[in-house]
């Protein structure tokens, strides 16, 4: 029996999820900072948010509603 782990390339860690990844990637690598405000990296949203953590539950949220519909 394999478990399939879902593997961020850029800093080599292992996550148990899909959406984990996911929420990591956006948060620590490719979130775009201003100097003062993170901003959401989901184009059609635009959101900006004062520090990671805010901006973690906040992608949370967005795949939240992804899972929804695909399961
Ligand atoms: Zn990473
Ligand atoms: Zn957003």
């Amino acid at each position: 029996m394999t478990i399939k782990k879902h593997h961020c390339q850029v800093c080599d860690t292992d996550f148990d999820s899909d959406v984990c990844l996911k929420v990591h990637f956006q948060t620590e690598h490719i979130c775009m900072y201003d100097g003062t405000q993170l901003m959401c990296p989901k184009s059609y949203c635009n959101k900006t948010w004062p520090n990671a953590e805010a901006l973690r539950n906040h992608l949370i949220s967005h795949y939240a509603q992804e899972i929804l519909f695909t399961e």
